[in-house]
Protein backbone atom coordinates (compact mmCIF):
# COMPACT_ATOMS: atom_id res chain seq x y z
CA UNK A 1 0.00 0.00 0.00
CA UNK A 2 1.09 3.58 -0.76
CA UNK A 3 -0.22 6.99 -0.03
CA UNK A 4 -1.56 8.61 -3.55
CA UNK A 5 1.60 9.31 -5.24
CA UNK A 6 3.21 12.94 -4.74
CA UNK A 7 1.67 12.90 -1.05
CA UNK A 8 4.22 13.66 2.10
CA UNK A 9 3.93 13.01 5.74
CA UNK A 10 4.90 15.91 7.88
CA UNK A 11 5.11 16.23 11.38
CA UNK A 12 2.98 19.07 12.75
CA UNK A 13 3.12 18.84 16.38
CA UNK A 14 3.25 15.89 19.33
CA UNK A 15 0.22 13.83 18.68
CA UNK A 16 -0.34 15.28 15.22
CA UNK A 17 0.61 14.51 11.76
CA UNK A 18 -0.46 16.14 7.84
CA UNK A 19 -0.45 14.18 4.82
CA UNK A 20 0.03 16.38 2.27
CA UNK A 21 -0.63 20.29 1.83
CA UNK A 22 -2.58 21.11 -0.60
CA UNK A 23 -6.58 21.86 1.20
CA UNK A 24 -7.90 19.87 -2.14
CA UNK A 25 -5.79 16.34 -0.85
CA UNK A 26 -4.49 16.63 2.23
CA UNK A 27 -5.42 15.56 5.99
CA UNK A 28 -4.56 16.38 9.32
CA UNK A 29 -4.50 13.36 11.83
CA UNK A 30 -4.78 14.04 15.32
CA UNK A 31 -4.60 11.94 18.59
CA UNK A 32 -1.42 10.15 17.91
CA UNK A 33 0.96 8.43 19.55
CA UNK A 34 4.77 9.07 19.00
CA UNK A 35 4.54 4.98 17.53
CA UNK A 36 0.92 5.90 15.71
CA UNK A 37 3.00 8.85 13.82
CA UNK A 38 6.06 6.92 12.89
CA UNK A 39 3.81 4.12 11.63
CA UNK A 40 1.92 6.75 8.99
CA UNK A 41 5.59 8.27 8.20
CA UNK A 42 6.49 4.53 7.26
CA UNK A 43 3.78 4.72 4.50
CA UNK A 44 5.63 7.19 2.16
CA UNK A 45 8.21 4.00 1.62
CA UNK A 46 4.95 1.68 0.09
CA UNK A 47 4.83 -1.45 2.20
CA UNK A 48 2.95 -4.51 2.55
CA UNK A 49 0.71 -4.77 5.33
CA UNK A 50 3.06 -7.36 6.51
CA UNK A 51 5.80 -4.37 6.83
CA UNK A 52 3.74 -1.86 8.22
CA UNK A 53 2.35 -4.41 11.06
CA UNK A 54 6.50 -4.87 11.71
CA UNK A 55 6.95 -1.53 11.91
CA UNK A 56 3.78 -1.19 14.57
CA UNK A 57 5.29 -3.81 16.28
CA UNK A 58 8.79 -2.29 16.63
CA UNK A 59 7.30 1.23 17.99
CA UNK A 60 4.54 -0.52 20.40
CA UNK A 61 1.74 0.17 18.34
CA UNK A 62 -0.80 -2.81 18.56
CA UNK A 63 -1.65 -4.60 14.98
CA UNK A 64 -5.72 -3.34 15.63
CA UNK A 65 -4.21 0.26 15.85
CA UNK A 66 -1.96 0.20 12.72
CA UNK A 67 -5.04 -1.20 10.49
CA UNK A 68 -7.45 1.37 12.39
CA UNK A 69 -4.88 4.12 11.45
CA UNK A 70 -4.44 2.54 7.17
CA UNK A 71 -8.65 2.66 7.80
CA UNK A 72 -8.64 6.49 8.54
CA UNK A 73 -6.21 7.03 5.69
CA UNK A 74 -7.94 4.99 3.33
CA UNK A 75 -11.43 6.97 4.38
CA UNK A 76 -10.02 10.53 4.14
CA UNK A 77 -8.98 9.64 0.21
CA UNK A 78 -5.15 10.00 1.10
CA UNK A 79 -4.09 6.34 0.34
CA UNK A 80 -4.31 4.03 -2.61
CA UNK A 81 -4.92 0.85 -2.51
CA UNK A 82 -4.59 -0.71 -5.89
CA UNK A 83 -1.90 -3.73 -5.55
CA UNK A 84 -0.14 -1.85 -8.81
CA UNK A 85 -0.28 1.45 -10.44
CA UNK A 86 0.12 1.25 -14.40
CA UNK A 87 2.53 3.86 -16.00
CA UNK A 88 3.51 4.80 -18.91
CA UNK A 89 7.09 4.19 -18.28
CA UNK A 90 8.07 7.68 -19.35
CA UNK A 91 8.33 10.19 -17.28
CA UNK A 92 6.49 12.70 -17.98
CA UNK A 93 2.87 11.32 -18.27
CA UNK A 94 4.11 9.37 -14.78
CA UNK A 95 3.97 12.79 -13.68
CA UNK A 96 0.82 13.68 -15.16
CA UNK A 97 -0.83 10.35 -13.61
CA UNK A 98 0.15 10.64 -10.07
CA UNK A 99 -1.07 14.12 -10.91
CA UNK A 100 -4.43 13.17 -11.03
CA UNK A 101 -4.24 10.38 -8.41
CA UNK A 102 -4.05 13.15 -5.94
CA UNK A 103 -7.23 14.71 -7.41
CA UNK A 104 -9.25 12.59 -8.25
CA UNK A 105 -12.15 11.28 -6.03
CA UNK A 106 -11.06 7.42 -6.73
CA UNK A 107 -7.64 7.81 -7.03
CA UNK A 108 -6.93 6.34 -10.41
CA UNK A 109 -4.55 8.70 -12.21
CA UNK A 110 -3.82 5.76 -14.77
CA UNK A 111 -7.39 5.58 -15.58
CA UNK A 112 -6.79 9.33 -17.18
CA UNK A 113 -3.71 8.52 -19.03
CA UNK A 114 -4.87 5.09 -20.29
CA UNK A 115 -8.92 7.42 -22.15
CA UNK A 116 -5.55 9.78 -23.19
CA UNK A 117 -3.41 6.95 -24.80
CA UNK A 118 -6.39 6.09 -26.93
CA UNK A 119 -7.12 9.49 -28.44
CA UNK A 120 -6.24 11.37 -31.28
CA UNK A 121 -5.76 14.77 -31.69
CA UNK A 122 -4.64 16.79 -34.95
CA UNK A 123 -2.34 19.67 -34.84
CA UNK A 124 -2.73 21.73 -37.77
CA UNK A 125 -0.52 24.86 -38.01
CA UNK A 126 3.35 23.87 -36.26
CA UNK A 127 4.10 28.00 -35.58
CA UNK A 128 5.91 28.49 -32.45
CA UNK A 129 2.50 28.32 -30.66
CA UNK A 130 1.25 25.18 -32.67
CA UNK A 131 4.45 23.12 -31.67
CA UNK A 132 4.52 23.86 -28.08
CA UNK A 133 1.06 22.97 -28.25
CA UNK A 134 1.88 19.50 -29.54
CA UNK A 135 5.05 19.30 -27.11
CA UNK A 136 2.20 19.75 -24.16
CA UNK A 137 -0.17 17.43 -25.17
CA UNK A 138 2.39 14.54 -25.64
CA UNK A 139 3.63 15.62 -22.19
CA UNK A 140 -0.08 15.24 -21.43
CA UNK A 141 0.07 11.84 -22.71
CA UNK A 142 -1.98 11.67 -25.99
CA UNK A 143 -1.25 8.51 -27.40
CA UNK A 144 -1.77 10.01 -30.83
CA UNK A 145 -0.62 13.09 -33.30
CA UNK A 146 -1.25 14.06 -35.98
CA UNK A 147 0.80 17.09 -37.09
CA UNK A 148 0.17 19.37 -40.52
CA UNK A 149 2.00 21.82 -41.74
CA UNK A 150 4.35 21.73 -44.76
CA UNK A 151 5.60 25.06 -44.18
CA UNK A 152 9.68 25.24 -43.31
CA UNK A 153 10.77 26.66 -39.78
CA UNK A 154 11.45 29.86 -39.35
CA UNK A 155 13.85 31.23 -36.70
CA UNK A 156 10.85 32.80 -35.38
CA UNK A 157 9.49 29.09 -34.53
CA UNK A 158 12.57 28.59 -32.49
CA UNK A 159 11.60 26.90 -28.85
CA UNK A 160 10.39 23.33 -29.52
CA UNK A 161 11.82 23.67 -33.07
CA UNK A 162 16.25 24.57 -33.01
CA UNK A 163 18.58 26.26 -35.13
CA UNK A 164 19.44 23.22 -37.08
CA UNK A 165 15.76 22.95 -38.08
CA UNK A 166 15.27 26.25 -39.79
CA UNK A 167 14.04 25.69 -43.74
CA UNK A 168 13.45 22.30 -42.73
CA UNK A 169 9.30 21.04 -43.10
CA UNK A 170 7.55 22.06 -39.94
CA UNK A 171 5.71 18.94 -39.45
CA UNK A 172 8.73 16.63 -40.36
CA UNK A 173 10.98 18.31 -37.69
CA UNK A 174 7.70 18.37 -35.03
CA UNK A 175 7.41 14.91 -35.17
CA UNK A 176 11.68 14.11 -35.07
CA UNK A 177 11.17 16.11 -32.02
CA UNK A 178 8.08 14.84 -30.30
CA UNK A 179 9.19 10.95 -31.15
CA UNK A 180 12.31 11.27 -29.99
CA UNK A 181 11.18 13.11 -26.34
CA UNK A 182 8.33 10.14 -26.51
CA UNK A 183 8.95 6.92 -28.12
CA UNK A 184 5.23 5.84 -27.18
CA UNK A 185 3.97 8.89 -28.96
CA UNK A 186 1.95 7.62 -32.14
CA UNK A 187 1.86 10.45 -35.16
CA UNK A 188 0.60 8.49 -37.81
CA UNK A 189 -2.41 6.91 -38.80
CA UNK A 190 -4.56 4.92 -41.32
CA UNK A 191 -6.24 6.65 -44.31
CA UNK A 192 -9.46 8.27 -43.49
CA UNK A 193 -8.76 7.90 -39.77
CA UNK A 194 -10.69 10.63 -37.80
CA UNK A 195 -8.95 12.60 -35.08
CA UNK A 196 -10.73 12.98 -31.99
CA UNK A 197 -10.18 16.44 -32.20
CA UNK A 198 -8.24 19.00 -34.57
CA UNK A 199 -6.82 22.16 -33.20
CA UNK A 200 -6.53 25.00 -36.05
CA UNK A 201 -3.49 27.36 -35.12
CA UNK A 202 -3.13 29.94 -37.39
CA UNK A 203 -2.10 33.54 -38.13
CA UNK A 204 -4.36 36.65 -37.67
CA UNK A 205 -7.38 34.91 -38.70
CA UNK A 206 -8.36 31.20 -38.67
CA UNK A 207 -8.76 29.93 -42.08
CA UNK A 208 -12.98 29.56 -42.81
CA UNK A 209 -12.82 26.77 -45.67
CA UNK A 210 -10.67 24.32 -43.11
CA UNK A 211 -13.08 25.00 -40.45
CA UNK A 212 -15.86 24.56 -42.71
CA UNK A 213 -14.59 21.48 -43.45
CA UNK A 214 -13.97 20.13 -40.15
CA UNK A 215 -18.08 21.46 -39.60
CA UNK A 216 -18.95 18.86 -42.51
CA UNK A 217 -17.17 16.46 -41.24
CA UNK A 218 -18.69 16.62 -37.82
CA UNK A 219 -15.20 16.65 -36.31
CA UNK A 220 -14.85 18.37 -32.88
CA UNK A 221 -12.50 21.00 -33.29
CA UNK A 222 -10.72 23.74 -31.04
CA UNK A 223 -9.22 27.16 -33.17
CA UNK A 224 -6.66 29.16 -32.11
CA UNK A 225 -5.71 33.07 -33.87
CA UNK A 226 -2.39 33.89 -33.07
CA UNK A 227 -3.04 37.38 -33.75
CA UNK A 228 -0.89 40.69 -33.58
CA UNK A 229 -1.50 40.90 -29.64
CA UNK A 230 -2.94 38.28 -28.62
CA UNK A 231 -3.52 34.49 -28.81
CA UNK A 232 -7.20 34.08 -29.01
CA UNK A 233 -8.43 30.00 -27.50
CA UNK A 234 -11.55 28.80 -28.66
CA UNK A 235 -14.24 28.02 -29.00
CA UNK A 236 -14.50 24.21 -28.65
CA UNK A 237 -17.04 23.60 -31.58
CA UNK A 238 -18.37 19.85 -30.76
CA UNK A 239 -21.11 18.52 -33.52
CA UNK A 240 -24.64 19.56 -33.37
CA UNK A 241 -23.58 22.62 -30.54
CA UNK A 242 -23.41 25.68 -31.01
CA UNK A 243 -21.79 28.00 -30.95
CA UNK A 244 -19.70 27.33 -34.09
CA UNK A 245 -16.89 29.44 -35.57
CA UNK A 246 -19.29 30.39 -38.24
CA UNK A 247 -21.32 31.84 -35.25
CA UNK A 248 -18.47 34.15 -34.25
CA UNK A 249 -17.58 35.49 -37.77
CA UNK A 250 -21.11 35.96 -38.30
CA UNK A 251 -21.21 38.32 -34.87
CA UNK A 252 -18.30 39.80 -35.96
CA UNK A 253 -19.52 40.96 -39.32
CA UNK A 254 -22.64 42.57 -37.26
CA UNK A 255 -19.98 44.49 -35.47
CA UNK A 256 -18.26 45.46 -38.31
CA UNK A 257 -19.36 45.37 -41.82
CA UNK A 258 -15.76 45.62 -43.30
CA UNK A 259 -14.86 42.13 -41.48
CA UNK A 260 -15.29 39.81 -44.77
CA UNK A 261 -13.09 42.07 -46.79
CA UNK A 262 -10.52 42.60 -43.68
CA UNK A 263 -10.51 38.92 -43.19
CA UNK A 264 -10.10 37.47 -46.68
CA UNK A 265 -6.58 39.94 -47.17
CA UNK A 266 -5.66 38.81 -43.44
CA UNK A 267 -5.74 35.06 -44.59
CA UNK A 268 -2.72 35.64 -46.84
CA UNK A 269 -0.75 37.80 -43.87
CA UNK A 270 2.61 37.13 -42.91
CA UNK A 271 3.22 35.94 -39.49
CA UNK A 272 4.79 38.10 -37.11
CA UNK A 273 6.07 35.89 -34.09
CA UNK A 274 5.14 35.28 -30.92
CA UNK A 275 7.10 36.10 -28.01
CA UNK A 276 7.96 33.58 -26.25
CA UNK A 277 5.92 33.81 -22.52
CA UNK A 278 2.50 34.34 -25.29
CA UNK A 279 4.13 31.66 -27.30
CA UNK A 280 3.90 29.38 -23.98
CA UNK A 281 0.86 30.46 -22.66
CA UNK A 282 -0.89 30.82 -25.55
CA UNK A 283 -0.21 27.03 -25.89
CA UNK A 284 -0.71 25.98 -22.19
CA UNK A 285 -4.09 27.30 -22.47
CA UNK A 286 -5.26 25.55 -25.99
CA UNK A 287 -3.26 22.20 -24.75
CA UNK A 288 -5.10 22.46 -20.89
CA UNK A 289 -8.37 22.95 -22.71
CA UNK A 290 -7.91 20.01 -25.30
CA UNK A 291 -7.06 17.74 -22.38
CA UNK A 292 -9.95 18.90 -20.63
CA UNK A 293 -12.47 17.95 -23.72
CA UNK A 294 -10.52 14.26 -23.57
CA UNK A 295 -10.61 13.91 -19.55
CA UNK A 296 -14.67 14.46 -20.12
CA UNK A 297 -13.51 17.60 -17.71
CA UNK A 298 -15.33 21.20 -17.73
CA UNK A 299 -14.13 22.78 -20.81
CA UNK A 300 -13.91 26.72 -19.75
CA UNK A 301 -13.74 27.40 -23.87
CA UNK A 302 -17.30 25.84 -24.75
CA UNK A 303 -19.33 28.42 -25.77
CA UNK A 304 -16.72 30.64 -25.28
CA UNK A 305 -12.91 31.88 -25.95
CA UNK A 306 -9.54 32.62 -24.31
CA UNK A 307 -7.67 35.40 -24.82
CA UNK A 308 -4.13 36.01 -23.53
CA UNK A 309 -1.41 38.55 -24.02
CA UNK A 310 1.97 39.24 -23.29
CA UNK A 311 0.97 42.30 -20.65
CA UNK A 312 -1.08 40.17 -18.56
CA UNK A 313 -1.49 36.00 -17.83
CA UNK A 314 -4.72 36.06 -16.72
CA UNK A 315 -7.09 35.41 -19.61
CA UNK A 316 -9.92 36.95 -21.07
CA UNK A 317 -12.57 35.33 -21.03
CA UNK A 318 -15.45 35.86 -23.57
CA UNK A 319 -19.09 34.38 -23.71
CA UNK A 320 -20.47 33.83 -27.52
CA UNK A 321 -23.70 32.69 -28.23
CA UNK A 322 -24.69 31.13 -31.19
CA UNK A 323 -25.65 33.48 -34.05
CA UNK A 324 -29.27 33.42 -35.24
CA UNK A 325 -28.41 33.33 -38.76
CA UNK A 326 -25.64 30.68 -38.48
CA UNK A 327 -27.89 27.69 -38.21
CA UNK A 328 -25.00 24.84 -36.14
CA UNK A 329 -28.52 23.92 -34.20
CA UNK A 330 -27.58 25.38 -31.49
CA UNK A 331 -29.87 27.15 -29.34
CA UNK A 332 -29.69 30.56 -29.40
CA UNK A 333 -29.62 32.46 -26.09
CA UNK A 334 -28.45 35.85 -25.58
CA UNK A 335 -24.70 35.46 -23.52
CA UNK A 336 -22.76 37.43 -20.95
CA UNK A 337 -19.60 38.89 -21.00
CA UNK A 338 -18.75 40.04 -16.99
CA UNK A 339 -15.18 41.31 -18.54
CA UNK A 340 -16.24 43.64 -21.59
CA UNK A 341 -16.02 46.71 -19.26
CA UNK A 342 -12.10 46.30 -19.54
CA UNK A 343 -12.10 45.37 -23.25
CA UNK A 344 -10.79 48.16 -25.65
CA UNK A 345 -13.64 49.85 -28.27
CA UNK A 346 -13.02 47.26 -30.98
CA UNK A 347 -13.08 44.11 -28.59
CA UNK A 348 -16.42 45.88 -26.78
CA UNK A 349 -18.16 46.29 -30.12
CA UNK A 350 -17.44 42.01 -30.91
CA UNK A 351 -18.40 41.35 -27.34
CA UNK A 352 -22.03 43.56 -27.96
CA UNK A 353 -22.88 41.85 -30.77
CA UNK A 354 -22.26 38.19 -29.26
CA UNK A 355 -24.21 39.28 -26.93
CA UNK A 356 -27.32 40.31 -28.11
CA UNK A 357 -30.22 38.34 -30.10
CA UNK A 358 -31.17 40.25 -32.98
CA UNK A 359 -33.92 39.22 -35.03
CA UNK A 360 -32.77 40.17 -38.42
CA UNK A 361 -30.81 37.47 -40.31
CA UNK A 362 -27.10 38.70 -40.01
CA UNK A 363 -25.15 39.02 -43.21
CA UNK A 364 -22.94 36.14 -44.31
CA UNK A 365 -19.92 34.92 -42.73
CA UNK A 366 -16.31 35.47 -44.21
CA UNK A 367 -16.29 32.13 -45.25
CA UNK A 368 -19.18 33.45 -47.58
CA UNK A 369 -21.49 29.83 -47.52
CA UNK A 370 -23.47 28.26 -45.52
CA UNK A 371 -23.31 25.24 -44.08
CA UNK A 372 -26.41 23.73 -45.52
CA UNK A 373 -25.67 24.08 -49.36
CA UNK A 374 -25.23 20.29 -50.32
CA UNK A 375 -21.97 20.25 -50.89
CA UNK A 376 -20.46 16.78 -49.82
CA UNK A 377 -18.83 16.84 -46.60
CA UNK A 378 -14.59 15.62 -47.29
CA UNK A 379 -13.40 12.39 -46.45
CA UNK A 380 -10.34 13.70 -44.93
CA UNK A 381 -10.58 16.64 -42.71
CA UNK A 382 -7.07 16.95 -42.21
CA UNK A 383 -5.96 17.96 -45.34
CA UNK A 384 -8.45 20.84 -47.07
CA UNK A 385 -6.85 24.29 -48.35
CA UNK A 386 -4.30 23.57 -50.32
CA UNK A 387 -2.29 21.87 -47.71
CA UNK A 388 -1.38 18.56 -48.70
CA UNK A 389 1.21 18.03 -45.83
CA UNK A 390 0.71 15.38 -42.94
CA UNK A 391 3.49 13.62 -41.04
ZN1 LIG B 1 -22.72 28.41 -35.64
Amino acid sequence: MHLRPGLSVLWRGPGESQVGVDPRCAVVLDGLTPGDQRVVEHLTRGPTPADLQRVGRAVGVEPERVRELVARLKAAGVLDTRPTRSSWSLAVPDTEESYWSRLRDDGDGAAVLAVRASKRVAVVGLDRVGSFLATFLAMGGVGTLLLDDVSAVTEADLGVFQARDVGGRRATRAVTHLRAAFPRLRTSAPAGTRPDLVVTVSTAVADPLRLRHLRRAAIAHLPVVVGEVAVVVGPLVVPGRGPCTRCLDLHRVDADPAWPALAAQLLTSAPTGTPATLAQLGAALAAHQVLAALDDRTVTVTGATLEVTALDPVPLVRQWAPHPACGCDAPSAPATDPAAATTTPDQAAATTAATTDPAAVGPTSADGEEDGDGEPARADALAPAGSGGRA
